[in-house]
Parts: C-alpha cells; sequence; structure tokens
C-alpha cells in the first residue's frame, strides 16, 4: 500500500537537506521504500512511501500531517494526492477545470499555406489550441515523416500570428529542446506512451504535456505513464483518450470512453479525447466529440483539414473547416447543459 504524507511537520534545514531529511524520516516510520518527496515552500511538503500499515508510526511526523492511501502504481497521479482538479496552462489556455478545451488542426504541418488557412478558420469557430505535428511517428519508414525542423518554424511564425497556443508531437527526447522553442505543449503519441527514458526527460522540464494513453495500454499503464512525469517535478501533464485497439475492424480503433469517466474519478490531471485517431471516420468526430463532454472529458483533440483527400498524413479521418463548423454549433448547447464554457484563447494570446 502507498501512502502519502502531506503537511509533514519537521525542522528542515539547511534547506537543501529538507528531502533526505524526509525520506529518512519516512523510512523510520516504517516505509519500506520512498517513492518521491516534495518540499514546495513551507506549508506544502509531500512525501510518498509504500508502508506496512499495521507497522506504519505516524507519529514520527508531526500532529498537522495529514496521511492519504494512495495507488501504489501512480500515487501523484492519484487524486487523493491533492486538494481539487489539476489544471494546465497551456500558453494562456486552460485546460482542466470547468472549461471544455477544444484543441483542432491538420494531424501534420504540411506547409506553411495549409497550416495557415486551418488555424485561422478553426480559431475563428472557438478552438483555442492549435494541433500539427512537425515529427510523425509512421507505421511505415516510408511514409512521411514531417517537416521537422522547418515545421517547428512553421508552427512558431502561426502561433505568434494567429495567437494560438500549439501542441505538436516529441518522438525523441533529444528534440525536446528545440520544441519548447516553438510550441506550447509537447505531445507523447500512443507509440511513445511507453517510453520511459522520454516521459522522465519531460518531467525534467515544466512544459505541458499531452500524454496520449497507448493503443495496448490499460489504465493502470497509462496512469504510470504520466507518474514517470509528474515524479520528476513537471505536473503539468493533460492525459488524451486516443481509442484502443479491440477485436472489431470496423473502426481504426475502439473509444474508450468508459476509461475517460474512470480517470476522471481516479486522477486529478485533466483528461482530453481524441475522436479522429479513436475512429478514424470523420461522420464519428462530432458525436464522439459530444459524448467525450458528456463523459466528463475535459476537451477534445480533432483532425482538421482543408482538403482531406490531398492530406500526407491521416486524411481519411481528417473534417474540413466546414464540417468542425457545424461540430462547434452542436456542441455550444451541450457545453451549456453540461455547465462546461468552451474555453477561449485569453485576451493577452490573441494578437
Ligand atoms: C497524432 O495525434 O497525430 C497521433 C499520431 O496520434 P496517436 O499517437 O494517438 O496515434
Ligand atoms: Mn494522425
Amino acid at each position: 500500500m502507498a501512502v502519502l504524507i502531506r503537511g509533514v511537520d519537521l525542522e528542515v534545514s539547511p534547506a537543501g537537506k529538507a528531502n533526505d531529511q524526509i525520506a529518512s524520516t519516512l523510512r523510520s516510520a516504517g516505509a519500506t521504500t520512498v517513492l518521491a518527496v516534495r518540499v514546495n515552500g513551507e506549508d506544502a511538503i509531500l512525501a510518498v512511501g509504500l508502508v506496512d500499515h499495521e507497522r506504519f508510526d505516524l507519529d514520527a511526523f508531526g500532529r498537522d500531517t495529514e496521511v492519504v492511501t494512495v495507488a501504489d502504481v501512480a500515487p501523484l497521479v492519484d487524486r487523493g494526492s491533492r486538494a481539487g482538479d489539476t489544471v494546465v496552462d497551456v500558453g494562456g489556455v486552460q485546460i482542466g477545470g470547468s472549461g471544455f478545451t477544444v484543441i483542432a488542426g491538420p494531424c501534420a504541418v504540411e506547409s506553411s499555406d495549409m497550416i495557415s488557412r486551418i488555424a485561422w478558420a478553426v480559431r475563428a469557430e472557438g478552438a483555442s489550441v492549435l494541433r500539427g505535428g512537425a515529427f510523425k511517428p509512421r507505421t511505415s519508414p516510408y511514409s512521411f515523416q514531417g517537416m521537422g525542423s522547418d515545421g517547428l518554424q512553421i508552427l512558431s511564425e502561426i502561433r505568434a500570428t494567429t495567437g494560438l497556443p500549439v501542441v505538436s508531437e516529441v518522438v525523441d527526447a533529444r528534440d525536446v529542446e528545440a520544441l519548447v522553442d516553438h510550441v506550447d505543449m509537447l505531445q507523447v503519441g500512443a507509440r511513445n506512451a511507453q517510453n520511459y527514458s522520454l516521459l522522465t526527460e519531460l518531467g525534467r522540464s515544466d512544459v505541458p504535456v499531452l500524454l496520449k494513453r497507448g493503443f495496448g495500454s490499460t489504465i493502470d499503464e497509462w496512469l504510470g505513464s504520466a507518474e514517470y512525469i509528474l515524479v520528476e517535478g513537471n505536473e503539468n501533464v493533460v492525459l488524451c483518450e486516443r481509442g484502443i485497439r479491440s477485436f472489431d475492424p470496423s473502426l481504426r480503433f475502439t473509444l474508450d470512453l468508459a476509461a475517460v469517466a474512470l480517470v476522471k474519478q481516479r486522477s486529478h490531471l485533466p483528461v482530453v479525447v481524441d475522436p479522429s485517431h479513436a475512429t478514424g471516420a470523420p461522420n464519428l468526430i462530432a458525436p464522439m466529440t459530444l459524448a467525450a463532454l458528456a463523459a466528463g472529458a475535459d476537451g477534445v483533440i480533432i483532425d482538421v483539414h482543408p482538403d482531406p483527400a490531398t492530406a500526407k498524413c491521416d486524411g481519411a479521418q481528417a473534417i474540413l473547416p466546414e464540417q468542425f463548423r457545424s461540430l462547434m454549433a452542436e456542441l455550444r448547447p451541450v457545453a451549456t447543459a453540461m455547465r462546461r464554457w468552451i474555453a477561449a484563447p485569453t485576451l493577452s494570446t490573441i494578437a
């Protein structure tokens, strides 16, 4: 069993030694393993350890200490580890809380002209974050792999002109530094969902991370991946359900909306849904967006392309700007009924 101890009432000095001191107190109280220790100012000391409850001596900590039992696999991701929901700030746009964030754009950046057309179109309809991959993890090494650093340059320019924050995929830990100069959020794709060295690297930065669920990952495995980022100190994580592989070939993947409702109960992290990659079917993007909202998701990420037939990547699942417009028109009254407001770019991000 893991316990999370909040408000550890200890004299910690000198400051640099605080973590060691708390860890050793946790051990002397009976913890077999110390998983994480955080000191965020005087009142927010947090320690997580695996303990044998019968032998755990709470008196080793001060009177104001609060001990919560949390999941072993992902204690920092567990809802018990903090009061309330985590809200992640992505270039001035909040994901989580009472908002519902619509992220939209092409699967991949293909040219300055196409991303510009899409960015202005989705912004006009109420998207508040732009998506677009510069590095693409493709099933075949012969498929379009993305525009790479030229794509990042284009994303930077479009971010500056439209004011839309940008999310783009990172496929290699060595690219993190280059990406953070150009985009506001790094996406870890389904194929890298358990690339622990990449997750650890992202944990050492403070960049917001959109962590997709691997299409073969259980919920525990998905939350465990998020824990790799949080344990390094980066709490700016948004989870993304993007479909899992099932026996049925009718759709690209099977959208697991029950996982969204369950993860919202189990974790304080925001959860968004990717109906485009989950279904691969343009006619299902609008109904699955409404269903995601009803299931408690904090947002959606949608593939929109000006000419899906010529798209270099995932054209078969992209919707046209006019289909995105009618999706947003359907979404607004449902959001109101669910008491969620559709997040808009803040004034400071609007160019
Ligand atoms: C994507 O969003 O373009 C993508 C590759 O998604 P996933 O990792 O979910 O397949
Ligand atoms: Mn794609």
